[in-house]
């Protein structure tokens, strides 16, 4: 198999720590470039801006955007524009119509659009809609709570308008949900705190529903100093499945946990391979829309001022 070649847009946090060691393990991706205002990556040509890369180096047809959503939407414009293949790490955008206009122009340039959402390539997730697949669901409870301190320290973007605040890592719960459901939901209410001194919800608590009752409650929260918790538990009439770790850690029923090692950024590339053969558009914005419905519906209750 001959690699394809790919350049890094924004190299972060995400491209250092999952993007730079996936691409390296792939067989199918060489990383021949980076885009980076940091100097990019030891040892791989960098360029100072997107059009520079673009402009240089036709040769190089993929390109995987790292960048804070706020800052996607042009360059992935850019990036489709000038007929390369995109693969946008998750949210894929930071409103739901610039992805829609994004799947249109790739659609028109007859190129790949591959939005990612890396919670749904979690060991567990599959494993979890084929057995709920066939159940009677009672309740659905999501729990994402975590210490920001920990997780984004110093990243000003998650608290600006388009960086979604709690829901930079809730979006990855919803992503799950609505892989797993064998159902489409809703949202009915929501609630999300704002800090007094920042533009982006620090914690919310959901209320969706789902064929014809079904509740699914989420409760997302990023002030969360214990043990970090990522789990959605499912009651359904045949038995409890609880999936946690984020997904990667999965309960059925009577049946002893499962825990396979994380390959969620090896499976993104795989899969972003496979879409290249024939040149598909993969870009469910079902989370996003969810995320766009609770800014919508939300009651917004202001909350003491908060500093990382
Ligand atoms: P980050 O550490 O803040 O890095 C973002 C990179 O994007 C920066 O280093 C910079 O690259 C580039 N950039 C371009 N415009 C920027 C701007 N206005 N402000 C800040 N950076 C800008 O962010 P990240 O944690 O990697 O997250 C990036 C995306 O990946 C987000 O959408 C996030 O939701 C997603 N993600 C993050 C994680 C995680 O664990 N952090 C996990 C999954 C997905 P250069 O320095 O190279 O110019």
């Amino acid at each position: 198999m001959t690699a394809t070649d790919i350049a890094l847009v924004g190299v972060g946090k995400i491209a250092r720590d999952q993007h730079v060691p996936s691409i390296g393990r792939s067989e199918a991706f060489n990383l021949a470039a980076t885009v980076s205002s940091h100097g990019g990556v030891e040892g791989v040509e960098n360029h100072a801006t997107l059009e520079g890369l673009l402009d240089t180096r036709p040769d190089i047809p993929a390109v995987a955007l790292c960048m804070p959503p706020q800052n996607r939407f042009a360059a992935a414009k850019a990036a489709l524009s000038a007929g390369r293949h995109v693969l946008l790490e998750k949210p894929p955008g930071a409103t739901v119509a610039e992805v829609h206009a994004l799947k249109a122009l790739a659609e028109r340039k007859g190129v790949t659009l591959f939005a990612t959402w890396h919670s749904r390539f979690a060991a567990g997730v599959e494993p979890a809609r084929r057995w709920l697949s066939n159940k009677t669901l009672r309740h659905v409870r999501v729990t994402w709570k975590e210490d920001v301190r920990r997780w984004h320290p110093g990243q000003k973007w998650i608290w600006q308008p388009g960086g979604l605040g709690v829901f930079d890592p809730g979006i990855n719960a919803l992503s799950i949900v609505t892989a797993i459901l064998p159902f489409p939901v809703h949202m009915t209410t929501a609630e999300l705190k704002f800090p007094e001194n920042l533009e982006a919800p620090i914690a919310a608590a959901l209320a969706m529903t789902g064929n014809g009752n079904v509740a699914v409650e989420a409760e997302f929260d990023w002030r969360h100093t214990g043990s970090q918790t990522w789990t959605i538990e499912v009651d359904t009439k045949e038995g409890p499945l609880v999936l946690a770790d984020g997904g990667a850690t999965l309960a059925v029923a009577d049946e002893p946990p499962s825990k396979a090692p994380d390959r969620e950024y090896d499976a993104i590339y795989d899969r972003f391979a496979e879409l290249l053969t024939d040149r598909q558009i993969d870009a469910d914005l079902t989370p996003l829309v969810h995320v766009a419905d609770a800014f919508m519906l939300g009651k917004r209750i202001v909350v003491e001022p908060f500093f990382d």
